[in-house]
């Protein structure tokens, strides 16, 4: 059956070869086996499982979250001749009827469906009297509670597959699977861990950078004019930061689009068509944006500020370039934005998860301080562990000198210990720079043989310092109501003398702008 793939892609698809690992994808799961394909974003899920779909009898169900991706990609397979459609909310009760009378006659070869409709049992009545060789589920991630994005209605996928006559394959898709994310869909999906096809996270055409301590908007103003001829999108944190944002952009008459999840249907479908269909250049956007857009020519993302963890920065930036070509992944970062991330976690109803969210977060600010390769930390992040760096990044590219601050940063962390382990970085900072803070003196810390030893320096400048241990992993941060800070056994054989730690030359730090959004 498997030799039908490569002629199903060309004729149907106008592809004249497979991507990496889609050919395994489709072989294992046409050999009836359950596999998980894990892809980054543009990698080319989607073809894992319209081309079994092809291949197999019956209706292959593909279990999607996104809903305007559904229509998309119906509409595009219906296009090319493959009869697909889709059932969700978005449908009024006639209509979903209706599709339904037609799949259950086997008209279709994909049915796309929420994973919310799994919770009807009328529907669950109507799967059983279709003939159904294959479950996809897309966004599988969102099956598990250590993911990003955890959808209690996907946890229903595996009774509905226990429920038909007939047990279906099932593929699980997903772009952002750490190793512990990965195990969890396999155990819900019964997938044997051996079936995982996990191709390469990285993407050779991007190029990632943060840029630290500069006027952001200054920086985005110089930027957009130097890029003044390609498509980017530009994520902010909050919807009022987009509206800011896009109203200064097109007082600078520059092509600007804007989506956030606070607009009406009309205005964000209008807009969003206007970028892709290039009538505007820029779409500045909060993350509501881009989930299942297809739009090639991306040629730069950029984050105003900092996403809440390396899944969603991932997803966010691998928009650029997925025609292939050169493109940029640019985090324009703040230390204050931490600040709102974390008041934002704070806030969140699910008070079980803050403690892992906040250790996520903990672990895009390292990203953000690290002086390795930035495209390697994002591949070791997801599991990958035998990495060389790009030569590409922001970080790669440095020409800055490295200098040893062994000795800075031993002062640092045996400030630290002798502080007791149990505070956050600000305090140590004021204690390290001699602040004359009630706390500080209070505690008795203007008595510690660390207290002021690095008064040279500024809180600001001492606290990135300590940031950047962190990203070293020599610091380590025990996540409760306040973070405080320890030293891990790395920092401990730097405090031994064991190691040397090196640091690029810092730049200098500018004002930061009054009307930064
Ligand atoms: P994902 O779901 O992994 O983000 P998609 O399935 O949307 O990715 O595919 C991304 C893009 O790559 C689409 O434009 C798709 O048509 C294209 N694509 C997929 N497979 C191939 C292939 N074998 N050859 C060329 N282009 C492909």
């Amino acid at each position: 059956m498997f030799e039908k793939a490569l002629p199903l892609l060309e004729s149907y698809f106008g592809y004249s070869a497979f991507r990496k690992g889609q050919e395994q994808a489709i072989h294992s799961v046409v050999a009836g086996q359950n596999t998980i394909c894990v892809m980054p974003t543009g990698g080319g899920k989607s073809i894992c499982y319209q081309i079994p779909a092809l291949i197999l009898p019956g209706t292959t169900i593909v279990i999607s979250p996104l809903i305007s991706l559904m229509k998309d990609q119906v509409d595009a397979l219906t296009q090319i001749g493959i009869p697909a459609t889709f059932i969700n909310s978005s449908l009024n009760f006639n209509e979903a009827n209706e599709r339904m009378r037609e799949a259950k006659r086997g008209k279709y070869k994909l049915l796309y469906i929420a994973p919310e409709r799994l919770e009807s049992y009328d529907f669950l009545e109507d799967l059983n009297q279709m003939e159904i060789p294959l479950v996809a589920v897309d966004e599988a991630h969102c099956i598990s509670q250590w993911g990003h994005d955890f959808r209690p209605s996907y946890r229903h996928i595996q009774q509905m597959i226990d429920s038909l006559p007939q047990r279906p394959n099932v593929l699980a898709l997903t772009a952002t699977a750490t190793p512990r994310v990965r195990e969890d869909i396999c155990h819900l999906l019964n997938i044997d861990e051996r079936n995982t096809i996990i191709t390469g996270f990285e993407r050779e055409n991007l190029s990632f950078s943060v840029i630290k301590g500069q006027d952001r908007v200054k920086y985005l103003q110089d930027y957009l004019k130097k890029n003044d001829k390609e498509a980017g999108i530009i994520y902010a944190a909050t919807r009022k930061n987009v509206d800011q944002l896009y109203e200064r952009l097109r007082k600078e008459n520059i092509n600007v689009a804007r989506y956030h999840a606070g607009m009406g249907d009309v205005d964000r479908a209008r807009e969003q068509e206007r970028f892709l269909e290039d009538k505007a250049s820029v779409m500045v956007a909060t993350s509501a944006f881009g989930m299942g857009i297809d739009k090639s020519n991306i040629r730069y993302v950029l984050h105003y500020q900092l996403p809440k963890n390396m899944e969603s920065y991932y997803q966010e930036a691998g928009r650029a370039g997925r025609d292939g070509l050169k493109s940029e992944c640019i985090l324009l970062y703040s230390p204050q934005d931490v600040q709102i991330q974390r008041f934002l976690i704070d806030q969140s109803i699910d008070r079980s998860r803050i403690t892992q969210e906040l250790e996520k977060l903990q672990q895009m600010v390292d990203y953000c301080h690290t002086e390795n390769c930035l495209q390697e930390f994002i591949l070791n992040y997801f599991g990958e562990e035998e990495t060389e760096p790009c030569e590409r990044c922001g970080n790669c590219t440095d020409s800055r000198t490295r200098i040893d601050v062994t000795k800075e940063a031993q002062m640092t962390m045996s400030c630290v210990i002798r502080m007791g382990q149990r505070f956050g970085k600000t305090l140590i900072a004021q204690v390290l720079t001699g602040s004359k803070n009630k706390k500080v003196t209070e505690l008795g810390f203007d008595r510690l043989s660390t207290y002021g030893i690095m008064k040279d320096q500024g809180a600001k400048e001492v606290s990135d310092f300590i940031e950047f241990l962190i990203s070293q992993e020599l610091i380590a941060i025990e996540q409760g109501q306040f973070p405080t800070l320890y030293v891990s056994q790395k920092g401990k054989d730097i405090l031994l003398g064991k190691e040397q730690v090196f640091r690029r030359e810092t730049v200098q730090v500018k004002q930061v702008s009054k009307n930064d959004p």
